[in-house]
């Protein structure tokens, strides 16, 4: 039981079954045998001050230890799971012109690339997002953060990556600004111009990577529209070398590291994030053994998106359990995109963590919080149930973890809690 003595607590959830804090990880992220440390605390209670918790402990000591203000907001969990709110920290949540109509064909057995030539594929996406103004692309972001805020999720990474010109990845940043602006969820932005080369580009990826580096990421960095620079590391799209530059350059901008590696196959993505002291590497379905001893070595967290391969019914997914067993610390992330991985819950993630990529439930949760909010560089503030950190939690109508990671494809989220404060809760029929 930790709490200091201070103002009225503004909001107090008590009786929650297990409460699952995620606490204890002194600031790093957590790998190996503390990847499953998830700290259950059996009838918890959370107290916060305004936005940041000052009291977390079992209900009876949270009861004793505060004043409670006339005004606060009283929540009885009536014994049901407590967690702090998901950290996604991976997501492609910025972008006009849904794919559905490109499913059945997959379904028949239609490849990307002959989807992508028929003008499909993230070429679609480009078109649609270019198309779309600042507004649009906004309150489109915003209406996709309210689901998945309604699922749990407190914390999202958004990339740009659908406009591959300059004018379409600020416009695409601005949008993610504005969707974030006052939205319960808080929204670390990412820029991504090195998603994809551009058909424009006339298929030169080395004169793409110029105009990322020249001028695109200075762009960014002059209106501070992003925190991280990501670039798509994989044979036939950015080579080791062009990502290189891509994330030299983004770092002399102010910009943080972060890859996505090892997605299609192994190409050496997972050593050269750990080469580059990368925040993050992501996907790393076919990362090699040398590189993921050396990202454990230079603590690169590895994001893992098990939904990307269920959706676009691979076969291989990333080798958690070997991460696990290296002392990498797995993180875990929906990929929120629509080509390769249409959902916003990170439930499913969560479920899929466990049935594909072998994680425990305690070690799924770990990686989807606390780990999560890692590799977003926001660990300090969220991730975890502390004294300190704001007051992120979610309310399920689950008895405990296993079950949360178990029950699939609906929606188990009662009440999520942002900022000290409700902000979405189920209404029940009538
Ligand atoms: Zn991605």
């Amino acid at each position: 039981m930790s709490s200091p003595a201070g103002a009225p607590v503004t909001l107090l959830v008590h009786n929650a079954g297990p409460l699952v804090t995620v606490a204890g990880s002194h600031g790093s992220p957590a790998g190996g045998a503390r990847q499953g440390a998830v700290g259950i605390v059996p009838d918890g209670a959370v107290a916060a001050a305004g936005e940041r918790i000052v009291a977390v402990g079992t209900s009876a000591e949270v009861l004793r230890s505060v004043e409670v203000a006339p005004d606060a907001e009283v929540i009885d969990a009536r014994g049901a799971l407590v967690l702090p709110g998901f950290v996604d920290p991976h997501t492609h949540l910025v972008y006009a012109g849904e794919r559905q109509h490109e499913f059945p064909r997959r379904l028949r057995g239609e490849s990307y690339l002959d989807i992508l030539a028929a003008g499909g594929g993230i070429l679609a996406t480009v078109e649609a997002t270019r198309r779309a103004d600042e507004a649009t692309l906004a309150e489109l972001t915003r209406s996709r953060l309210d689901v998945a805020l309604a699922h749990g999720t407190t914390t999202m990474e958004i990339k740009s990556g659908y406009g591959l010109d300059t004018t379409s990845e600020l416009k695409q940043l601005r949008a993610v600004r504005r969707a974030a602006s006052g939205h319960a969820i808080d929204v670390v932005p990412t820029f991504m111009g090195a998603h994809a080369v551009p058909a424009t580009a006339g298929r030169d990826a080395d004169a793409y990577v110029e105009l990322v580096i020249e001028e695109m990421i200075p762009a960014v960095a002059a209106e501070r529209l992003a925190r991280f620079c990501d670039v798509f590391c994989e044979h036939g799209v950015f080579s080791v070398e062009q990502s290189r530059r891509v994330l030299q350059a983004g770092v002399a901008a102010g910009l943080r590291p972060k890859l996505h590696a090892d997605e299609l196959a192994g190409g050496g993505g997972a050593e050269l994030a750990a080469e580059l002291r990368a925040v993050s590497a992501d996907h790393l379905v076919h990362a090699s053994e040398a590189g993921i001893a050396a990202m454990a070595a230079e603590g690169v967290l590895a994001v893992l998106l098990p939904g990307t391969t269920f959706a676009l019914m691979g076969r291989d997914y990333a080798p958690a359990r070997r991460m696990v067993e290296a002392g990498l610390p797995v993180a875990l992330a929906t990929d929120a995109n629509p080509g390769s991985s249409p959902t916003e819950s990170m439930q499913i993630i969560l479920n899929l963590a466990c049935l594909q990529l072998r994680l425990s439930p305690a070690e799924a949760v770990v990686a989807a919080t606390l780990n999560a909010a890692h590799a977003v560089g926001m660990a300090d503030t969220v991730g975890s149930l502390e004294v300190g950190k704001r007051a992120d939690l979610v309310i399920y109508d689950a008895p405990d973890l296993d079950y949360l990671a178990y029950h699939y494809g609906t929606n188990l989220a009662r009440r999520v809690v942002a900022g000290g404060r409700t902000a979405w809760t189920r209404t029940g029929a009538a």
